[in-house]
């Protein structure tokens, strides 16, 4: 079955509008689903604004990345855990942390704060070492949505 999430100002009225029996898990600010890209943008149409995108690949699993960073100003390395998404590709996820955004200083420091270490933020720069790297999927458990679709206030009437 492909997988298709949603997020948006409406995604909430979109959920609803989900036929009953449909497998969905809740990721954060967006919502992975089931179902097949057309008919969840028909569906999106209906109830207002919500952006639909297709999964990168049919993997019903959550893709996890665990990294060890280490930096002078830390008393030890720090463990941290990222999920990035149902199905989000692997060969991404190292390339994020090795190459792209998570490469650098300023949001290397950023996750280390957020993992709740006291640190400080820093510029951009190469100084916290990423030691050790860890990207695989994990099952998740997915939710079946039960009663039925129920039409939203937002809904606009048939043409
Ligand atoms: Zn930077």
């Amino acid at each position: 079955m492909p997988i298709t999430r949603f997020w948006g100002r409406d995604a909430e009225a979109l959920f609803d509008a989900l036929p009953a029996g449909t497998k969905y898990y809740p990721e954060g600010g967006a919502w992975a689903v089931q179902m097949a890209e057309r008919p969840l943008r028909d569906l999106a149409d209906t109830v207002g604004e919500c952006i639909v995108t297709d999964s990168n690949d049919n993997d019903d699993r959550m893709t996890v990345a665990i990294v060890v960073l280490d930096h002078p100003d830390l008393a030890r390395p720090v463990t941290i855990r990222e999920d990035l998404g149902i199905g989000f590709p692997l060969d991404t996820t190292e390339w994020i942390w090795t190459q792209g955004n998570s490469s650098c200083d300023c949001n290397r420091s950023r996750a280390i704060i957020r993992a709740g270490i006291d640190f400080h933020e820093l510029g951009c720069g190469d100084t916290i070492e990423l030691t050790k790297m860890l990207v695989y999927r994990e099952d998740v458990p997915w939710r079946v949505k039960d009663g039925p679709a129920r039409a939203h206030p937002n809904r606009k009437s048939s043409p």
